[in-house]
């Protein structure tokens, strides 16, 4: 069947897609176009994953580097057709499942944090995750968006019977006696968001080296943006994924600009170092990739252009 225009287009109003194929910019960009529901399943080999969105915020866009200007960031952002206010950040966990052990990969920012943020029980639920089942959980970094909703409305720590997860030097960093007063004033909120929230647990997993978490998944150091910052190698037959966490923020920064520092980067050579090892590793190796703050649900490929990098998201199938 041939379909006539007025017949796509009746179908396109009745069913609500007209917005998302309207060629206007601000319809395809805006923060209200959300109509997926936030979580996407796919699998590495064997190993059953799923990506619980968080939730989203935004930064301005002075967060994204200090090498370059206001007006060279204005400029590339409109190269890339991006808001140029503005970056929009999400917010991607992950579940991983394997054998009878269920890993979440970091918490979000529960209701503490700025934004849209604070779904992930909305989001596991829609998923059909019931969170009595999470095993394990492995922080990425002590970050707020990563680490604040360690604790619920009441001070109490979510999921209580699961293990904790992350690398020593991360943990001893940010809670270390006294370090809330030995950073600059601006930085002391950010310090006693992690220390509150770690020191909840009552029992922190810590490793000092690139450890296997759970069967297939190991540890990889990607410190630089924090001073532990781990992402996570998944591994099923021949199949590959890296976790990066923070170590790649956003597609069309981070890997066309390695070398650009975003200002929360806490040790800058140490994360360009760290971007430019995940890089050639997930392109070497030819592995997929999943971005904490990527657009949703932050999943695809990443291949080598010029002298920097581009991403190729996964498709969502219906
Ligand atoms: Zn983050």
């Amino acid at each position: 069947m041939i379909l006539s225009r007025r017949v796509i287009l009746n179908y396109l109003y009745s069913s609500g897609l007209y917005a998302t194929v309207s060629p206007t910019f601000g319809n395809i960009t805006g923060q209200k176009n959300n109509h997926l529901q936030n979580f996407f399943k796919f699998s590495v080999g064997k190993i059953n994953i799923t990506v619980v969105s968080d939730g989203s915020f935004t930064t301005p866009i002075s967060s994204i580097t200090i090498n370059a200007s206001e007006e060279e960031i204005k400029q590339h952002l409109q190269k890339y057709h991006m808001p140029n206010d503005y970056i929009y950040r999400e917010t991607n966990l992950a579940v991983i499942d394997v054998e009878e052990n269920r890993l979440l990969v970091d918490v979000g920012g529960g209701s503490r944090f700025i934004g849209d943020t604070g779904r992930l029980f909305d989001n596991l639920d829609l998923a059909g995750i019931d969170p009595d089942t999470i095993t394990h959980v492995f922080l990425t970094h002590a970050h707020p968006d990563h680490v604040l909703g360690i604790r619920d409305d009441f001070d109490e720590v979510i999921f209580p019977d699961a293990e904790y997860i992350m690398s020593q030097n991360e943990y001893e960093w940010w809670t270390k006696k006294n370090r809330v007063n030995e950073v600059e004033q601006i930085f002391q909120q950010t310090v006693l968001n992690a220390v509150n929230s770690l020191n909840a647990l009552s029992e922190v997993t810590l490793y000092d080296e690139e450890k296997e978490v759970i069967p297939g998944v190991h540890m990889l150091d990607t410190s630089g943006h924090t001073p532990g910052h781990s992402s996570l190698l998944v591994q099923s037959a021949e199949a590959k994924l890296l976790i990066c966490g923070d170590a790649l923020l956003h597609p069309n920064t981070s890997l066309v600009f390695p070398s650009w520092t975003p200002e929360n980067d806490m040790d800058p050579i140490k994360a360009i170092k760290s971007r430019e090892k995940v890089l050639s590793l997930i392109t070497n190796e030819k592995m997929a990739l999943l971005g904490f703050h990527f657009p949703f649900p932050g999943v695809g490929h990443v291949i080598p252009s010029g002298n920097s990098y581009q991403f190729l998201p996964a498709s969502i199938r219906w």
